[in-house]
């Protein structure tokens, strides 16, 4: 009943594939477009383009069809509108698990964005993907009660979709015996003691914080999925995404990369918060979609750190975003969230010896990509791709 909502100009649109920079093609098709969301979208794209069966679920919440239509009439895609944390019952053989509000606007009451909830359809959430001779991908949000909710509900809608989302995946990959990857996020590690973080590291987050329904919500989710490993011998895997970036991404989600290319690109001060010294490491997501894949593959449960080691105090990406979009773009700086991680930088050691997996676009080659992709988007097709 949603659908109808979404803003075409606020998430997914996007181009259709050419954004994959880095990625390689490896069986008889092109990558495509995918999974409504943003890194489910890529995912599927390279899924199909790899000759796999993919089947979508996705409630459209946050993402968007049309993200999808490039593979409408491909036998080998499929797409169902369901929300994960109700039951399914399909024959697959893997399960991408994507599904959560990844942009704090989606979880938490942003003090700085008041409109909140009103303006959510702006969000993205998370996708989850399940395959099938190849792929079952499933998207997956806080569903509904984002729409009507207050603050406090959404929290609850997306710790929800942590924890009873992931039990259903979990429930349906030990029912057909599929093997279950979990995107999980560097958030586990909270507001890190130990720099760069390392698998090993057990995190520091504050239960009952406003991050809690994210970050508490994906340690439930990894302590689900190992439970079944070890109680179910499902096959697991478990990757621990460190920020990403990247074409589709929802414009107005209120994340720094999105909202400093999108103030930039409309002449409006790029807001810093805080004092801009925390840090963030940012993985272009052709990098990220290659990792899930080879995480998939692979023969090591995890958990994985993948990201990007290169690490930007937030006062840095404002001069990238300036050097890339204007360099006459300002700066106005706010008061910053609660319990905001003060740094972070993955180690990925552990990913580059046991997938062969290391990034490879760097922050100042995949920012120009993400930011013809938004110019196309807020000032429409004809507004120029140069960057
Ligand atoms: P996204 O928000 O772009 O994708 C959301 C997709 O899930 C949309 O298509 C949406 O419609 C769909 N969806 C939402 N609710 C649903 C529901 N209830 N049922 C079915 N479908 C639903 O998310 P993303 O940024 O692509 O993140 C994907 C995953 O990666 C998430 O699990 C997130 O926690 C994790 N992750 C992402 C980042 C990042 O920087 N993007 C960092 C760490 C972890
Ligand atoms: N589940 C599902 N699809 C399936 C199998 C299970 O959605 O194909 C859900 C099921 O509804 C349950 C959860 O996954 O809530 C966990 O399933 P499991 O069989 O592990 O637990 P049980 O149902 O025995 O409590
Ligand atoms: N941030 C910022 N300006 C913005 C949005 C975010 O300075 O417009 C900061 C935010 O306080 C945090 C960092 O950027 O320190 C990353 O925020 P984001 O929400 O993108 O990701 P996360 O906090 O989940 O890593």
């Amino acid at each position: 009943p949603a659908y109808g909502r979404w803003d075409p100009l606020d998430c997914g649109g996007g181009d259709r594939g050419e954004d994959s920079a880095g990625a390689e093609e490896e069986d008889d098709e092109d990558p495509g477009d995918g999974g409504a969301g943003f890194v489910g979208s890529h995912l599927v794209d390279q899924l199909i383009g790899r000759g796999h069966s993919v089947i979508v679920v996705d409630n459209f919440f946050t993402g968007r069809k049309e993200n999808l239509a490039q593979h409408f009439g491909n036998p080998r895609f499929e797409l169902i509108r369901h929300d994960v944390v109700e039951p399914l019952l399909l024959e697959v053989d893997q399960i991408y698990h994507l599904a959560c509000p990844a942009s704090p606007v989606h979880y938490k009451f942003n003090p700085l964005r008041p409109s909140y909830p009103f303006n959510l359809h702006e969000d993205s959430s998370s996708s989850s993907a399940f395959l099938r001779e190849g792929v079952f991908f499933l998207g997956f949000s806080p569903a509904a009660s984002f729409l009507t909710s207050t603050p406090a509900t959404a929290a609850v809608a997306a710790h929800k979709t942590n924890v009873v989302g992931t039990l259903n995946m979990l429930g349906l990959a030990k029912r057909v015996g599929a093997r279950f990857l979990l995107t999980s996020t560097s958030e586990v590690y909270g507001d890190p003691l130990q720099h760069p973080q390392v698998e090993t590291y057990w995190g520091n987050v504050n239960p009952i914080g406003v991050r809690s329904c994210y970050d508490e919500g994906k340690r439930t989710a990894e302590t689900l999925t190992m439970d079944y490993h070890r109680a179910a011998a499902l096959e697991v895997r478990i990757a621990r995404i460190f920020n990403t970036y990247g074409p589709r991404m929802c414009i107005d989600d209120g994340r720094v990369v999105s909202n400093f290319v999108a103030q930039a690109l409309r002449k409006e001060p790029l807001t810093v918060y805080g004092d801009g010294k925390q840090t963030r490491s940012f993985q272009y997501v052709s990098d990220l979609v290659q990792g899930l894949i080879k995480l998939m593959e692979g023969e090591h449960v995890g958990p994985f750190n993948l990201g990007n080691p290169g690490e930007f105090t937030m006062l840095e990406l404002a001069q990238v975003v300036q050097e890339t979009i204007d360099p006459n773009a300002k700066i106005e700086f706010r008061r910053n969230t609660e319990d905001d991680p003060h740094k972070r930088k993955p180690d990925i050691a552990k990913a580059k010896e046991l997938l062969g997996w290391e990034p490879t676009v760097t922050l100042r080659r995949g920012l120009p990509l993400m930011v013809s992709d938004f110019r196309r988007r807020i000032f429409g097709d004809h507004a120029g791709d140069g960057t």
